[in-house]
């Protein structure tokens, strides 16, 4: 069959492969343990299945309006100005089908063929390929541990030519875990502005912070930077809400009213009960959010512990998020290699960091109980002692 040409240019997610190859092993009741897909363990908080339910007795369930339930997109333009500090009406935003969708229904609204969007590496692995879809070009600046992961105002100045459009900041980040300082921050907005670029700030990892560690929305800092800024969030990572697939794009209201039309002719409203979930989750009590960070606290300190003193391996403290980044490269082997053969040979399931442009670490995610990620440490341990 000959399929269309943008099939051929990207691949599988490998996130999703590899947490559903863990899962099906363990469902032929094989011992793994997976630090796979960052997927929080914790159910729903029960009071957002319950104001779903209700919605979902009470006849919520036909047809919503294509932007989302208007009080859902009401509750959004609340939270992101008693959060952070963005002066946004309704209908700057646009409820969507997870952080992921909101992503690509921005590519499709603002990416021309030959436009650049600019990307550091460590990157999440799917922003190059809907860049990819959108028919764009990717523009990798690749960091590393000398600068925490992070890109810095020189470098993006760099990486800037007349054909940029767009610049991709996720902080924290995934799949470093690592957080801009405000400072870092302020000085990333001063080229932006200066340059004429838009950025979309991928916040969903924002109430996952460690160590005080303050989270500053890069379109919170003065007119010029918030006219070109887009905001992509969700529900899923701090709510535990990864199967219900809500997320959000904020931003200027000709961009949102673009993703509203490209989202009318393809997945229309998000299903129209789970919405109600969500306007729960954000007007009830954050506690929920607080109570999975604690214990996300407590998984981080013991994961980063059993890593850093397993000989081979090295492993910065990241301050947000709920993954850490592991170089291998002392092993020798490729990150892809050391991955299958440690799924392979002890069952552990990591994220090969190729996947993320760094061939020299992997990802675990700690968004799992405890008794895994000791019992996944010590075959951890096994495995690298036996190659160096
Ligand atoms: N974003 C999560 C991760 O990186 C979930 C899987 C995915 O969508 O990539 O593990």
């Amino acid at each position: 069959m000959k399929l269309a040409g943008r099939v051929s240019q990207v691949t599988p997610s490998i996130t999703l492969a590899i947490a559903a190859k863990a899962k099906a092993m363990k469902a032929d009741g094989i011992d793994v343990c997976s630090f796979s897909a960052g997927e929080p363990d914790f159910d729903t908080p029960a009071h957002i299945k319950a104001a779903a339910q209700t919605a979902l007795e009470s006849g919520k369930t036909k047809y919503g309006p294509a932007a989302g339930e208007p009080k859902l997109r009401e509750a959004i333009a609340n939270k992101l100005k008693t959060d952070n500090g963005l002066d946004y009406k309704p209908e700057n935003v646009i409820v969507t089908n997870g952080g992921k969708h909101s992503l690509f229904n921005l590519m499709l609204a603002l990416i021309d063929a030959g436009d650049e969007v600019i990307i550091p590496a460590p990157y999440w692995l799917s922003y190059p390929e809907m860049v990819t879809l959108a028919g764009g070009t990717s523009v990798i600046v690749t960091t590393n541990a000398s600068t925490g992961y992070k890109i810095t105002p020189e470098m993006l100045r760099k990486a800037i030519t007349p054909k940029t459009k767009l610049f991709v900041l996720n902080s924290p980040s995934n799949p470093t875990g690592m957080v801009y300082s405000p400072e870092e921050i302020k000085a990333l907005a001063e080229v932006i502005v200066e340059a004429d670029i838009f950025v979309v700030s991928d916040e969903i990892y924002e109430k996952i912070l460690y160590d005080g560690a303050k989270h500053l929305t890069i379109g919170s800092l003065g007119e010029k930077i918030f006219a070109k800024t887009i905001i992509s969030n969700g529900f899923a990572k701090a709510y535990s809400m990864t199967g219900w697939r809500i997320g959000y794009l904020a931003g200027p209201a000709e961009l949102i009213k673009a993703t509203i039309t490209i989202q009318s002719h393809s997945t229309s409203n998000v299903c129209t009960f789970a919405q109600y979930g969500a306007i729960a989750a954000l007007e009830s009590s954050q506690d929920c959010v607080q109570e999975m960070l604690q214990a996300f606290t407590k998984r981080r300190k013991v994961m980063l512990e059993a890593l850093n003193s397993i000989p081979g391996l090295s492993c910065s403290k990241p301050d947000g998020a709920f993954y850490l980044f592991p170089d291998i490269s002392k092993t020798g082997l490729k990150s892809l290699d050391f991955s299958s053969a440690l799924l392979e040979e002890h069952q552990v399931a990591v994220i090969p960091g190729v996947a993320f442009g760094a061939d020299k670490n992997i990802r675990l995610s700690y968004a799992t109980d405890m008794e895994t990620i000791q019992k996944g440490m010590e075959r951890l341990e096994k495995f690298v002692k036996a190659r160096i």
